[in-house]
């Protein structure tokens, strides 16, 4: 498997879009494009009037996991996933761990290129029986997790969404009988703060969360606490009395620690105290199942203590 450069960008028709003013309908920023002009996520574009993506058989990562590493704790614990990703992303992160392949349209980058069914046959060869969407952001290559997913399931396979939870409710529920498995990060609970984090809005991830968990796809959320951003604990309070209204009381919430990345190279780790009283404060709240991601912790170790076992309520 070789990584071949695939400039200029190979394109293929886009799901979800009307057109005159052509606007592009897979995710919340609804962008309205000219002729020629590119998404915010750089993998659709505008093209005699007809929206095209350009994240299309030509992935930037391909790798084998733990599943744990998703993270997912409750789901086929301790099993391998094959995970797999087209670069691009439709939200602007600011401390973003994979900038590299995030905030580049496929094009730049030198790529593997492998169809859905190559993606099937090396999960296949290599013995794994789940395929996760990850690494960059799975909304901005719908249509090549959408083909993919529906031939793992006719294979057997499972499949699993790493998301940022940032798209619109249609695309979202015709994508939700191919998926298994979702971790959806929750990145504030302050609609301002997301803003500034993320450049995207709060409450379409909210309406994800709650589409996945009625749907009964097994959840996993993660929150990554970035100091001067996501660390007010009264904010985070709020987001924990939201997911036990919600019915998330069971849903794992992954609590991780932030270093620094991307634009917010100047600021300092999330401080271990910090961490800790947020573990306080969700178990105060009612989460069952609190883990601490990024950092060694006596409150981890006990956590650690507990079966990982597969999710039930
Ligand atoms: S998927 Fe991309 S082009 Fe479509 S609305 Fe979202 S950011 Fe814009
Ligand atoms: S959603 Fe994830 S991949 Fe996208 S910019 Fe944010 S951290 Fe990076």
């Amino acid at each position: 498997m070789d990584l071949t450069e695939t400039s200029p960008p190979q394109l293929h028709p886009a799901m979800y879009q009307k057109s005159e003013p052509a606007e592009c309908l897979l995710c919340p920023h609804n962008c309205q494009l000219k002729e020629g002009q590119w998404g915010i996520c750089r993998t659709r574009v505008n093209q005699g009037g007809v929206i095209q993506t350009s994240a299309w058989d030509n992935l930037c990562s391909i790798c084998i996991d733990p599943i744990e590493k998703k993270p997912l704790y409750h789901f086929l614990p301790g099993s391998r996933t094959l995970s797999i990703a087209i670069a691009g992303c439709n939200m602007r992160c600011l401390n973003c761990q994979n900038c590299s392949i995030s905030q580049h349209p496929p094009h730049e980058l030198p790529s593997y290129r492998l169809s859905a069914k190559d993606v099937i046959k090396m999960a296949v060869m290599h013995k794994v029986k789940n395929i996760s969407f990850t690494y960059s952001e799975p909304t901005v290559f719908y249509e090549y997790m959408l083909e993919t997913a529906k031939l793992a399931h006719k294979r057997g396979l499972k499949t699993i969404l790493v998301s940022n939870g940032y798209i619109n409710p249609e695309p979202l529920e015709e994508l939700i009988p191919h998926i298994d498995a979702a971790n959806i990060d929750l990145k504030s609970f302050d609609p301002e703060m997301h803003l500034k984090l993320t450049g995207a809005r709060l409450e379409p991830v909210l309406h994800t969360l709650k589409a996945l968990k009625e749907a009964g796809i097994w959840l996993e959320i993660t929150h990554l606490i970035v100091p001067g951003y996501s660390d007010n604990m009264e904010v985070f309070r709020k987001m924990c009395r939201w997911l036990v209204n919600n019915g998330m009381v069971y849903t794992p919430l992954h609590i991780s620690r932030f270093f620094p990345k991307h634009k917010l190279e100047e600021t300092e780790p999330t401080p271990r105290r910090t961490m800790e009283e947020a573990y306080m404060t969700a178990y105060q709240c009612g989460i069952q199942r609190i883990y601490l991601g990024n950092m060694q912790s006596d409150l981890l170790e006990n956590q650690s203590n507990k079966t990982h076992s597969k999710g039930t309520e």
